[in-house]
């Protein structure tokens, strides 16, 4: 039994950006981990000489200036590097209607896009898109650490109180409020909706301004950038750097309880019994799995029955990892990331919405010679995958498989003849390895909200317990959980008298 200044319970990227931050400032950390590499969501896996990213793959962060850049930082901060390869196209959509729309790195190019087939919403389109940059401008002119800890809070206003009064501002706001100020085409505000859809999993009525002014903007400032190796390299890094300033990582190693006395979380209990000590805990599990599984046996504090009220789990995906002969895409090579999306009313439904990512015809070297990969994935539910047979669930998942690879034949003609490989996850393969409940890719509001205001920060009801990752401020995707991260290792440092 060993004693600890902090366990952080989980590797995905919000774990170890709190634990990376907390040791580079000489504070004793240990990360539990219940799988056998660290990244969570932003993991791998190899088969067949394949490299596959399991979820995440279209990376924010990795820009070169400002403030926002928290994967950049996050790595600088111990001293680790990661070799980047810029996207020069965020999205490429193919929507209803024949509306194909490139999202380029290049904001006016963009723009152009979307004038071409709205020429009348011009003023609107360049409104809509301008206010999301003076969220972005004031994020990006701001230290971006904790926002329960009042000093900082005050330093950062008297610093810059217009950058801080422009975020007030747009905190309680979402993007569907201020997209209608601007725009009145339907389809037009279809595509605003789209746009927010593709990260947020809700649209743009019920996703945060916040959220928006970041995504929309930073894609063109820090852009989309893909860490060279995989995605996995950067949790990998992680824990390079996390190793080298003197925390610790344990693998396998499957939290099933915080152990709390007198009120205070003190430690935690391991499957296999063993029971480690700290001074604060950090969990990095989502909030349902936190507080109705590891604390199951405490009562649910209001604040999260309120929060459990507020926000409802966002289903999880049908995801294909393809590995494909480079033959199908001839001498074009094909944009990165694609969205297809045939009829607007099924951009929320069951396997509606096609996400998909190539992530090869950036870095080659994920693939054998000649080869690439295709990772398509799609919204499904658990309850679409439950209560079936063995053999009813395999036919299932063949089924849902052919029609995804029939779909993207609209984009990719020739797709199935050259298949070489393929591994369907469904929502029960995303919650056995990912350790989420019922899979789910993150909370999304239960009704409409006041922007980001909900949404708690990193402490909790409970003493000395901290959460941290796509369950808390600001939400989903890598730089927002490296965000959550931040803030999470300067308000616990904070407590531990080490600033
Ligand atoms: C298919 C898919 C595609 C995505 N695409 C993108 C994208 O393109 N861009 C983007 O920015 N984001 C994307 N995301 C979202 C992004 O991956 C997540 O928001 C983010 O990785 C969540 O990080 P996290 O640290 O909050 O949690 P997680 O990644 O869930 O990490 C939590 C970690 O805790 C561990 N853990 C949980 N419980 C325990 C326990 N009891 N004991 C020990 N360990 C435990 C888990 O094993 C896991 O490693 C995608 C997600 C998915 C699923």
């Amino acid at each position: 039994m060993r004693h600890y200044d902090v366990i952080v319970i989980g590797a995905g990227i919000g774990g170890l950006v709190t634990a990376t931050q907390l040791a580079a400032k000489g504070i004793k950390v240990l990360v539990l981990e219940r799988y056998v590499i660290p990244g969570g969501s932003a993991g791998y896996f190899e088969r067949n000489g394949y490299r596959f990213d399991v979820g995440a793959s279209m990376i924010f962060g990795f820009g070169k200036k400002g403030t926002t850049n928290l994967l950049t930082r996050a790595l600088e901060a111990v001293g680790v590097e990661l070799e980047t390869i810029p996207d020069p196209v965020q999205i490429y959509y193919h929507l209803p209607n024949g509306l194909e729309i490139k999202v380029h790195r290049d904001y006016e190019k963009f723009l152009e896009e979307l004038y071409r087939y709205f020429p009348e919403e011009k003023e609107g389109i360049k409104g809509f898109y301008d206010e999301c940059w003076q969220v972005f401008n004031a994020l990006n002119s701001i230290e971006l650490l904790s926002l329960e800890e009042i000093r900082y809070l005050i330093r950062v206003f008297f610093q810059n109180p217009g950058a801080c009064l422009r975020l007030l501002k747009y905190l309680p706001l979402n993007v569907g409020d201020v997209a209608r100020k601007y725009i009145k085409n339907p389809e037009l505000l279809k595509f605003i909706d789209i746009e927010c859809y593709c990260w947020s999993t809700v649209p743009a009525d019920l996703t945060p301004m916040i959220n928006a002014g970041m995504v929309f903007s930073d894609r063109h400032y820090g852009g989309i950038n893909y860490p060279k190796g995989g995605v996995g390299k950067i949790a990998e890094k992680l824990v390079e750097g996390l190793i080298r300033h003197g925390g610790e990582i344990q693998y396998g190693a499957r939290v099933t309880e915080i152990l709390v006395q007198y009120g205070q979380a003190v430690g935690v209990k391991l499957a296999n019994g063993k029971e480690y000590y700290a001074e604060r805990i950090v969990s990095n599990a989502t909030r349902w799995d936190t507080f109705d599984g590891l604390l199951k046996k405490h009562k649910k504090p209001r604040r999260e029955r309120q929060w459990q009220k507020n926000y409802r789990q966002s289903p999880s995906f049908l995801s294909l990892h393809l590995g494909v002969n480079g033959e199908l895409f001839g001498a074009n090579k094909p944009e990165c990331h694609h969205i297809l999306l045939e009829n607007w009313e099924n951009m929320e439904g069951e396997q509606g919405t096609i996400f998909v990512s190539v992530p090869t015809v950036l870095d080659p070297s994920l693939a054998p010679e000649g080869y690439h990969i295709i990772h398509t994935f799609t919204p499904s539910s658990i309850e679409y995958w439950q209560g079936l047979s063995r053999k009813q669930y395999e036919y299932r998942k063949e089924e849902a498989a052919g029609r995804i690879i029939e779909r993207l034949e609209a984009i990719f003609p020739g797709l199935d003849s050259h298949l070489d490989y393929m591994e369907v996850g469904t929502p029960l393969t995303h919650r056995r390895f990912l350790g989420r409940i019922n899979g789910t890719y993150g909370p999304i509001p239960a009704r409409r909200l006041p922007g980001l205001l909900a949404m708690p920060f990193n402490r909790t009801s409970i003493k000395n317990l901290y959460c941290v990752g796509d369950s808390t401020f600001p939400g989903q995707g890598l730089n927002a959980v490296a965000f959550s991260g931040f803030s999470c290792a300067h308000r616990i440092a904070v407590d531990l008298g080490y600033y």
